[in-house]
């Protein structure tokens, strides 16, 4: 019974020591996935009035196309 409480023990002292060392590294991973990719890849569109390329959910939708800035879509369609 002495011996299964110190393999007891051990066991816990090495689970522990791993939980220990996984813990930083799997943060440090994850806040590199949410850095390298922060939701997904982002589609570019060129503005039609400047050529400037923006992300699609950030470009201003217009008659003749898509715009960097509200001020690019009035100066292109009046
Ligand atoms: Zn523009």
């Amino acid at each position: 019974m002495k011996y299964l409480i110190w393999l007891l023990i051990v066991f816990a002292g090495i689970w522990w020591i791993r939980q220990q060392r996984q813990t930083p590294s799997d943060d440090t991973r994850d806040q590199t996935d949410k850095a390298t990719r922060p939701g997904g890849p982002q589609v570019m569109v060129p503005c039609a009035h400047c050529g400037v390329h923006l992300p699609k959910s950030e470009a201003i939708q217009g008659t003749q196309g898509l715009y960097c800035s509200e001020a690019h879509r009035q100066r292109q369609e009046g």
